[in-house]
């Protein structure tokens, strides 16, 4: 089954929205151009479409196996794993000190979105690789950023995340696992993980695992807890692999999904001899884990954007083929894609799946401007990317899994069949809202504290661009509606956050709401980023009609312009995704109010 892109959404993004000169002149960037940004992507679609989506279906029909003591990757994966190392992919945006492309954030945002799309359980081992190379990068000795960050970086070993254990999930101050200092200065890791992405293969010669362990006399809790580089092979001085490592693999789960990722359960010392390496202090493991657990959550948001994506253009497809019913009088079958119902649901998928889009574009953006500014103005944008992060994470996880579950829907009863890709997308989909925290967890952390952090700063500075762009839109003849829907969902969201915790449960009910108020704030966001692109987008129509010389007020001339021009009939189209988001996905703000402004507890009430 091919995987269909949204290439044409993902440059507006990159290459006409966002100010990319703001990021490019910045010392970092001086010699990428936007020429290059966007032949980047192309190649980055090429690689997707070919080896990459190639062995996404039978990742998903055979599956990782576990067969004596081994995990065996389904046909492909090496394949199209060695075309994404040998392409530079799995570090595209990583520092060229250590072989990475050093491309900014909004680029690499859109390979992971064609990666993920084309085959999640094959990109996962690029994140995971990156985030754990990441970390021995920032916090790890001479030596071992020597040792390793190169070859993890250019994909010749994998890399992995250890934190889960049977009884510490969501809750990694309950950790147990150890680690004991030995003699040489390395440390004897002891304990078992769960759940381990990758845990284990043979796609590469080596595996380094980064493991949150606790040293001996460490206190209890999240502050006892420090970091360890754990390969599955030992790593001799001049650069060669040396015998085993005492990591074994204890199986695989058989789950919904991405059937292709192994999650294994991983066992630290069964032996008494696995050697691990402390990266920076101990007692800091959570702190530094947080960076490669912040990038992982965003790139779990744009797992939930790919994902959708795909099985939004899939879905398409499908509706122009597929022949029933008539949509006018006196003629034969038509393709769905004329019914008005089947219209709704594949615009309902576009205006999200943009919405996604913009969100997650705009979240990298932030991260390039902070990484080329300096003083007050960095720590502006890192605040917005902080406060993106949980809303990326869980907004675009829960949303881009329902987009895979109305697109399946427009299939009628071949999207319920293994026939059609509809289904696979959706379980693939599922795991974004829980791994990488669940999305409890980040609706607490952002009502917890993202809302507070500096004072409250990024939360104001977010709530002030929202209303400017409620203002300067309010009275635009096409998007006026739309923006006063903005404006009512931003008045709704604005009254609870300052109501609620003003009340005598305020507490309780804040902790109770906290899904519900990210989904708010999401829509929100979401909403605004959407009218910026669709004001944008409005401008650019009406030049292509200047240029053709349609009138605008001639309806006949305006449809013949969008029949014959793509580049028209996409500007139109994200008018009217913006319109649709604005009607049908904002009003909900209101209603998530509801039981916020009524102070309803009934969940703590109710007896299970
Ligand atoms: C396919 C897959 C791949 C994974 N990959 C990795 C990996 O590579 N590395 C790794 O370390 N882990 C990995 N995980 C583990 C994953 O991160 C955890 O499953 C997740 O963090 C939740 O932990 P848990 O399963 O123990 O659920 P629990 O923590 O038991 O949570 C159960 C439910 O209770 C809720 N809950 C828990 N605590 C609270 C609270 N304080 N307040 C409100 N609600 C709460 C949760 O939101 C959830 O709904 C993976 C899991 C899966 C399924």
């Amino acid at each position: 089954m091919l995987f269909l892109d949204d290439h044409r959404d993902i440059h507006f993004n990159l290459l006409e929205w966002l100010d990319l000169d703001a990021v490019l002149k910045g010392e970092p960037y001086q010699d990428v151009d936007r020429e290059q940004l966007g032949m980047v992507l192309d190649e980055a679609l090429k690689v997707s479409k070919g080896s990459v989506s190639a062995c996404n279906e039978v990742g998903d029909r055979v599956g990782a196996k576990f067969s004596n003591g081994k995990v065996e990757l389904p046909e492909g994966f090496a394949e199209a794993f060695e075309d994404l190392a040998s392409g530079g992919w799995i570090s595209a945006t990583m520092n060229p000190e250590f072989g990475g492309m050093g491309l900014p954030e909004v680029v690499g945002t859109g390979i992971s979105e064609y990666l993920m799309g084309a085959n999640t359980a094959l990109a996962l081992k690029t994140m995971l690789t990156r985030g754990s190379a990441h970390l021995i990068e920032t916090f790890g000795s001479d030596d071992l950023k020597a040792t390793y960050v190169e070859k993890m970086y250019s994909g010749e070993w994998c890399g992995t995340m250890c934190l889960t254990e049977a009884g510490a999930g969501s809750d990694l101050g309950a950790l147990t696992t150890k680690a004991t200092k030995q003699a040489d200065g390395s440390y004897l890791v002891t304990g078992e993980k769960i759940f381990i992405t990758s845990g284990d293969h043979e796609l590469t010669p080596n595996i380094i695992h980064a493991v949150l362990a606790r040293t001996p006399d460490a206190p209890a809790g999240p502050k006892g807890l420090s970091l360890f580089v754990v390969p599955k092979f030992r790593v001799n001085a001049n650069g060669s692999l040396g015998e085993r490592n005492d990591v074994t693999c204890a199986g695989i789960e058989h789950k919904l999904g991405i059937h292709g990722s192994p999650t294994c359960t991983l066992v630290f010392g069964m032996d008494n001899a696995s050697q691990g390496f402390l990266l920076g202090q101990e007692g800091q493991g959570l702190v530094y884990m947080f960076q490669m657990m912040n990038a992982a959550r965003y790139e779990v948001g744009v797992q939930g954007l790919g994902n959708a994506s795909a099985a939004h253009q899939a879905a398409i497809a499908f509706a122009k083929e597929r022949l029933q019913g008539r949509a006018g009088k006196g003629i034969g079958q038509s393709p769905i894609i004329q019914h008005p119902d089947v219209r709704r649901m594949l615009l309902m998928q576009s205006s999200y799946v943009q919405a996604m889009r913009a969100l997650v574009s705009y979240t990298a953006w932030c991260m390039d401007m902070a990484h080329v500014s300096s003083g007050d103005d960095k720590n502006r944008w890192q605040g917005l990317v902080e406060l993106f992060t949980p809303i990326c994470k869980a907004w675009c996880s829960d949303w881009g899994f329902r987009v895979t579950e109305w697109a399946l829907q427009t299939y009628g009863g071949y999207g319920y069949t293994m026939d059609y890709p509809a289904e696979q997308y959706l379980r693939d989909c599922k795991i974004a809202s829980i791994y990488e925290g669940t999305n409890g967890i980040q609706a607490l952390d952002l009502v917890g504290r993202k809302f507070r952090m500096q004072d409250g700063r990024p939360m104001q500075d977010l709530l002030q661009l929202i209303s400017a762009t409620v203002q300067t839109l309010a009275g635009d003849p096409v998007l006026g509606p739309s923006a006063q829907q903005l404006g009512s969902a931003l008045k709704t969201l604005t009254a609870v956050l300052q109501e609620v915790p003003a009340k005598p449960n305020g507490g309780q009910l804040t902790v109770l709401n906290a899904v519900p108020v990210l989904d708010m704030l999401g829509h929100v966001v979401s909403g605004h980023l959407l009218l910026q692109q669709a004001s944008l987008a409005l401008k650019k129509g009406e030049e292509l009609q200047r240029a053709r010389g349609v009138d605008p007020t001639d309806r006949a001339a305006v449809q013949a312009l969008l029949k014959d021009s793509p580049e028209a009939a996409f500007y139109h189209n994200k008018v009217q995704a913006t319109i649709h988001f604005a009607h049908r996905g904002l009003p909900l703000v209101a209603a998530l109010a509801v039981a916020l402004q009524a102070g309803e507890i009934a969940p703590i009430e109710a007896v299970f």
